[in-house]
């Protein structure tokens, strides 16, 4: 008898989180450990921030190329967040799911929402909260990056943000990153056996049944 070749198209596997509960280093955690998984690169009009890298971080473009990319259908989501533009390009991830390989989303609940609409069956969805509104000032002020100003303004929207959990899947409160990101690991290794993204497998079971 053949063995069984496991092959399964990739899911979408979407973080969200007010800014500073820990999402981004879990995200990095997880790409790091798991070579299946892809990352995939949003493009934004926002300002570059020190250290980020343009391809890696974001697609830094301007407003009129993001328009253009919107009326062409180039994105597979998009969203205005703090007043500058997020989106998904639609056929990076394409590529990667028809290749079974899965892809990493950090995107916002509105994004996740027309994610949710599009793409039910290949999205899971997983919301990360922080443990407390003084840890999560505290990681916004120590993320040197950002200008007191901008500060204040995510700690008013987080409290804004956090009242979207109730549309994810999975709810993980962020009191450390190891045990998070471990987590987030097994949310992926469970969803991967879901029987509905399992190609082959009605041909397999037929096969052992007939003692091939
Ligand atoms: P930041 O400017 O701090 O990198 O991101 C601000 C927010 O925009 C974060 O909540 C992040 O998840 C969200 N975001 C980043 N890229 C996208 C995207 O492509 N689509 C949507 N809907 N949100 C995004």
């Amino acid at each position: 008898m053949q063995p069984f070749v496991p092959s399964r198209r990739g899911l979408m596997l979407v973080l969200s989180s007010p800014s500073g509960a820990g999402k981004t280093t879990i995200s990095r955690k997880l790409l790091e450990r798991d070579a299946d998984l892809a990352m995939s690169v949003s493009v934004t009009t926002r300002a570059k921030r020190p250290g980020e890298v343009q391809g890696r971080d974001y697609h830094f473009i301007d407003l009129q190329r993001f328009e253009a990319m919107r009326a062409r259908r180039e994105l597979l989501e998009w969203a205005k967040v703090f007043g500058n533009y997020y989106g998904t390009p639609r056929q990076a991830v394409e590529q990667a799911l028809s290749k079974g390989r899965d892809v990493l989303f950090d995107i916002d609940w509105q994004g996740t929402q027309q994610l949710e609409e599009s793409a039910r069956d290949d999205l899971v969805s997983v919301f990360v909260l922080p443990p407390s509104t003084a840890e999560l000032e505290r990681r916004l002020k120590t993320r040197a990056q950002d200008s007191a100003d901008v500060v204040a303004e995510r700690m008013a929207k987080a409290a804004d943000e956090m009242t979207h959990y109730e549309a994810y899947d999975y709810i993980i409160v962020n009191r450390d990153l190891e045990e998070s990101t471990a987590a987030v690991e097994a949310i992926l290794r469970a969803e991967r056996h879901r029987r509905h993204r399992q190609i082959g497998l009605n041909e397999f079971v037929k096969g052992l049944r007939e003692g091939q």
